[in-house]
């Protein structure tokens, strides 16, 4: 292995080595402190991190430093180091400044809206059945913010594109229209700067500043319905209704159509109705190799077809899962130099591929196991006790259903004991939460989540 590693295959091996990382760390954390993260340096013993904010080296730092060394030791097949330092965001070539981070618009200071990643561009999606609605929706906003569909509300599962075209829009509104002020938040990031500014009494500031917004791209509101409680819901729709009315530009991306989100606000829900709704579906094979080949292109290689199809048939349900094995062969090439064989690349993505397998454990061996694992009984498991000894298993049982199988919420709710569907997400997000925070419980659901895929 070469000592010190070309910038393009750090970033390579950095990519392929997210995947395992957010099942280590979280999604959330992940995609806050991680996914812009990037390597600086290896110099075949440290890798040297390069992270956004000292919150988030702190963050880091104190949590999942083990993790991150450990993912990152396993990808290199050796022990490594890792060293954080804080990214300054002139010193970053990557990065090209955003219109809405540029020190000349105050009005973007404080929003805690994320820069756009530079390569969620319309250039870099594939277009086809899947996805053709919404991205021609897209693109009609991106021309005319404002003036054609509001807000355009855009839902999938995860994985399939959401935040791709959602920036896209920011991107494409940004090179048309310079002039105008694009924000790109989390519903999460919304929510933390609200309860921020009620703690220190800015909450007419924080409204104040929404005014001059004219594109307002809102991704994973489906936090804002499941976490937290009415007040950051009703600024939502107060945020939400002023920039309508104003003929500003709103654009939502959720994990769930607008009828199932748990929104304590009926107007709310009929306004989220009011403009386009659109959908993103699983993509075909042959969507799957486009996109795997586009990938591959932009990343400067040109893998035989062979590959890229054997990568697109084992993968088939979230196109990130399907970047993460593809950037795990580009990486390998990047340490090897040489074209890997179809055997090494079966065994280098086995670990993706079962991941994406369809999922063969039932709602009941899920809570038959968790029940023998975490010694209680599987009829108070079903049954109406609400003491602490069984509220726990039962909350991890409907994460791991919720996670491991495919049914519904409602259906989940139904074998726990008909508990209807707020209480399974409830518990769904609860369980997730204490994932961000609790070793013992990631630990926990780590080896139960093995124990039941083996
Ligand atoms: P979501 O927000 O729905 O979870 P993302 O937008 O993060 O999904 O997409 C996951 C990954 O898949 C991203 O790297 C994105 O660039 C890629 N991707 C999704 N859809 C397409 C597409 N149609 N063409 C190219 N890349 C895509
Ligand atoms: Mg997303």
């Amino acid at each position: 292995m070469p000592e010190t590693t070309s910038s393009s295959g750090l970033s390579q091996i950095w990519q392929s080595a997210l995947p395992q990382l957010a099942k280590r760390v979280g999604h959330a954390a992940c995609d806050s402190f991680l996914r812009n993260a990037e390597v600086l340096e290896f110099d075949g013993e440290t890798f040297l991190l390069g992270v956004a904010n000292e919150f988030a080296r702190n963050w880091l730092a104190e949590r999942h430093l083990p993790a991150i060394s450990s993912c990152l030791s396993e990808l290199m097949e050796k022990p490594v180091h890792v060293e954080m330092r804080v990214l300054q965001p002139e010193a970053n070539p990557l990065e090209p400044p955003m219109t809405h981070t540029a020190p000349a618009r105050p009005v973007a200071a404080g929003f805690g809206s994320t820069p756009l990643n530079p390569k969620y561009t319309f250039e870099n999606f594939v277009v086809a059945d899947c996805n053709r609605f919404a991205h021609a929706a897209a693109q009609q906003v991106s021309k005319s913010p404002g003036k054609s569909y509001n807000p355009l509300f855009i839902h999938s599962k995860v994985g399939l594109g959401k935040t791709h075209l959602l920036q896209a829009i920011g991107h494409a509104v940004v090179e048309h229209n310079p002039g105008l002020q694009v924000v790109y938040i989390s519903a999460e990031s919304f929510v933390n700067q609200l309860i921020a500014a009620m703690r220190d009494n800015h909450t007419a500031q924080f409204r104040r500043r929404y005014r001059n917004v004219d594109v307002w791209l809102v991704d994973d509101i489906q936090f804002i319905a499941a976490i937290k409680g009415p007040a950051s819901e009703e600024e939502f729709f107060h945020t939400f209704n002023t920039l309508c009315e104003t003929n500003k530009q709103v654009v939502i991306a959720s994990d769930a159509p607008p009828r199932h989100l748990q929104l304590m606000n009926d107007r709310l829900r009929s306004r989220l109705e009011m403009g386009i709704v659109a959908d993103l579906r699983c993509p075909d094979v042959e969507t799957r190799i486009a996109i795997l080949d586009k990938k591959a292109r932009s990343e400067g290689l040109d893998l035989p077809r062979e590959i890229l199809t054997y990568i697109a048939e084992k993968i088939e349900s979230n196109i990130r899962v399907l970047e993460g094995a593809l950037l795990k062969v580009c990486a390998q090439i990047s340490l090897t130099n040489e074209q890997p064989t179809l055997a090494t690349v079966e065994e280098l993505i086995a670990d993706y591929s079962t991941a994406a397998a369809p999922r063969t454990v039932s709602i009941r061996e899920v809570a038959e196991y968790v029940a023998d694992q975490m010694e209680c009984r599987l009829e108070d498991m079903l049954g109406p006790k609400r003491n602490q000894e069984i509220v726990w298993p039962r909350q991890v049982a409907i994460y791991l259903s919720r996670e491991l199988t495919n049914h519904s919420l409602a259906s989940i709710g139904d074998f726990f004991g008909g508990r209807d569907h707020s209480t399974i997400l409830h518990a769904y997000n609860k369980v997730s939460a204490l994932l961000e925070t609790d070793e013992e419980v990631l630990w926990l659901i780590n080896d139960l989540k093995s124990g039941l895929q083996a």
